[in-house]
């Protein structure tokens, strides 16, 4: 019979000739990294599923810009010659989210994120088109986009997702696209631990209710800011009292309304 010999490596008993490893103690927890600095981002809500970031650095991504024919977005901000961001991201086809990305990606020139199949039928330049997949990253300045999963459509071409944003103090920003709740989040969260959640909370036909987005919070997400968005913009979709009850005693909503921006 071969025998084993087994030694202690600060807590870790290894068993010799290479046949197993049999972890038996923990090991000293070393002091936590002091933590970067807080470089404040702005984010202005244009109505419904639409936002524009602006980084610490100043890099602009405009986000499923729905903007001249959506009900909420405020006059001023209807005007598509006004964006001249740095990238426009866009999480699925649906026109509420997809509407004004083209015309505005030919009146300032950016480029447009998505997913392969859409990007590539856009009436674009090619050198625009900046399509990409689940687990893709695109840098843009000082912001890395990260393409993370969501569950919904995408028609004819495509499929819906959402995106992490990770600014340069390694904080995070998670806008979620249309979506239900699904297991696969609690992969975002371990992955790039969003700071702040853009989160849908439609309902309706078409996605999670607020009660069922707010569990998605409760049982995946640590976040710091939750900000509501894809409601009230059509019949059918919750309302502003169904959003403010699901997150009821939470104080981490940030309730934010149309045309206005706040620094995280
Ligand atoms: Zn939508």
């Amino acid at each position: 019979m071969r025998s084993l010999k087994s030694r202690i490596i600060g807590g870790l008993a290894v068993l010799l000739d290479g046949i197993a490893i049999v972890v038996v103690g923990l090991s000293a927890v070393g002091a936590a990294a002091p933590a970067a600095p807080k470089k404040p981002f702005q984010v202005t809500w244009l109505g419904h599923a639409a936002f524009e970031i602006a980084s610490p650095g100043g890099t602009k991504l405009l986000i499923d810009p729905f903007l001249k024919d959506n009900g909420k977005t405020p006059q001023e901000f209807k005007d598509l010659s006004r964006y001249k961001p740095n990238a426009i991201l866009v999480t699925h086809s649906h026109g509420d989210h997809s509407a004004d990305a083209a015309a505005i990606a030919s009146s300032s020139g950016a480029p447009v994120i998505g997913v392969y199949e859409w990007v590539s039928d856009l009436a674009i330049p090619d050198k625009q088109k900046l399509g990409g997949n689940v687990g893709g990253t695109f840098v843009v300045g000082d912001v890395i986009v990260h393409i993370v999963p969501a569950v919904h459509s995408s028609s004819p071409s495509g499929r819906p997702v959402g995106f992490v944003l990770s600014f340069s103090d390694g904080r995070t920003l998670y806008h979620t696209g249309d979506t239900w709740i699904f297991g696969d989040m609690s992969l975002i969260q371990e992955i790039y631990h969003p700071n702040v959640i853009l989160l849908n909370v439609g309902g309706g036909y078409y996605g999670s209710d607020p009660k069922t987005a707010a569990l998605a919070i409760k049982k995946y997400f640590t976040p710091d800011a939750i900000v509501p968005m894809h409601f009230g913009t059509f019949p059918g979709l919750s309302i502003e009292s169904d959003v403010t009850k699901a997150f009821a005693g939470d104080a981490r909503l940030v309730m934010m309304t149309p045309g206005q921006t706040r620094a995280f």
